[in-house]
């Protein structure tokens, strides 16, 4: 059976939510397909900056953390393994969210605005062109657009961007585990991060209601064998072998976004086209904007107005990528710091900077000369 829609929106995390709900509310039939049954896990330290939970109440509406937020505070530490760089606490509060119950919120707005999802569908084939999509277990699906959200394994991007080389050069490996209380011996009660656990990368530990979610990336290009610095990071938190349950990891967009990642009827958003902020690796807010952003860009076009892939990577031109620049050339300085002079120069620039550099993070800075920042 064909299944015909105005738009088919692979991959129902932040980005193919948030794309789903905004195209359905405008009166577009919408067909969100998922690999997964919801809810499911992701692997996600869930930290939320102050221009995250913006972005979520504009396309969710103003309760839609409400049950969501786990734990919440403004205070961070950052650490060079055990000494401290800099401390304090940010203009806006962190807010910490499961993963699980995030993304099912967010499915359930998409829906409750009228897509309509289907789970276990794991799209194996896209024709751009066609509009085309088929999945592993027979379902053939038709739309005038495309939005691949599928994440960063996207099968969508591979049908528009086939070089493996170039996607994997500035690709992460991020690993994590959760640990219940009692399991870490020194138990943080704000979210803390470690310098120098990774070449280019950082280690994290972050606390929930229930225990503690401890992880690390760092770019694959530079280290080579990411489980082995994981289990040394955890060997240094003091987390006992008998205590550690499997480790999981998923790769991370670090570096890698496409700046015109749209080809036929499809737009990529999110992890699929790599749009991830590259210094923290913050890709919720990312995902979920990007995700508006191309489903503004069909609706124009359904509308009369300016052909989509275009507009939408105009949008992303005028709204995202500089930002993604700008935390990039910050990152080589800081990561540079660390190697030269070393720890003592990165804590002098982070001592100095602290506080634009932490409204940098929430958003209200940009990382560009930490500029005050405006979000379109
Ligand atoms: C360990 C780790 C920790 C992180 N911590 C944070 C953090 O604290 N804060 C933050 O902002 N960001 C964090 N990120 C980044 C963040 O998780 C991602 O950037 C974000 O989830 C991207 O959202 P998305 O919707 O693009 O993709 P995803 O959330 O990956 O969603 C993609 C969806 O597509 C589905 N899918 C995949 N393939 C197919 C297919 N073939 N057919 C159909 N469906 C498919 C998947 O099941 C999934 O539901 C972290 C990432 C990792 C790996």
């Amino acid at each position: 059976m064909v299944h015909t829609f105005d738009v088919l929106v692979a991959g129902a995390g932040p980005a193919g939510s948030s794309a789903a709900r905004v195209l359905a509310r405008a009166g577009l039939s919408v067909a969100l397909l998922d690999r997964r049954e919801f809810p499911r896990p992701k692997l996600c330290g869930g930290l939320l900056t102050w221009k995250t939970g913006q972005e979520l109440e504009r396309v969710f509406g103003p309760g839609v953390l409400e049950g969501v937020v786990d734990f919440e505070t403004p205070r961070f530490e950052i650490r060079h393994w055990d000494q401290v760089l800099a401390a304090g606490a940010g203009p806006q509060p962190f807010r910490l969210v499961k993963r699980r119950v995030l993304d099912q919120r967010l499915l359930d707005l998409a829906r409750d605005a009228g897509a309509q999802f289907f789970p276990g569908q794991a799209v194996t084939g896209c024709d751009p062109w066609q509009g085309e999509l088929r999945t592993a277990q027979g379902g053939i699906f038709r739309g005038r657009f495309l939005i691949g959200a599928d994440g960063a394994g996207s099968v969508l991007r591979s049908s528009l961007f086939p070089d493996k080389a170039a996607w994997r050069r500035n690709l992460a490996a991020a690993l994590e585990i959760f640990l219940p209380p009692g399991a870490l011996p020194d138990a943080p009660d704000f979210p803390r991060l470690y310098a120098g656990c990774a070449r280019t990368g950082y280690g994290w530990v972050f606390p929930n209601s229930d225990g503690h979610v401890v992880g690390l990336c760092g770019l694959l290009r530079g280290d080579k064998d990411p489980g082995a610095l994981f289990r040394k990071f955890l060997d240094f938190l003091g987390v006992p072998e008998k205590s550690r349950p499997a480790l999981h990891g998923h790769p991370l967009p670090y570096g890698n976004w496409i700046a015109r990642p749209f080809g036929g009827r499809l737009l990529l958003a999110g992890d699929a086209a790599g749009i991830v902020e590259p210094l923290l690796g913050e890709g919720i807010f990312y995902a979920l904007s990007s995700g508006r952003l191309a489903a503004q860009a069909v609706l124009g076009e359904a509308k009369g107005g300016a052909v989509a892939g275009p507009a939408y990577a105009g949008a992303l031109a005028r709204n995202i990528l500089p930002e993604l620049r700008a935390a990039n050339r910050l990152r080589w300085v800081l990561f540079g710091l660390l190697r030269w002079p070393g720890p003592r120069g990165l804590a002098g620039l982070l001592r100095l900077l602290q506080n634009p550099l932490a409204q940098a993070v929430h958003g209200l800075r940009s990382y560009g000369l930490l500029q005050p920042k405006r979000w379109d």
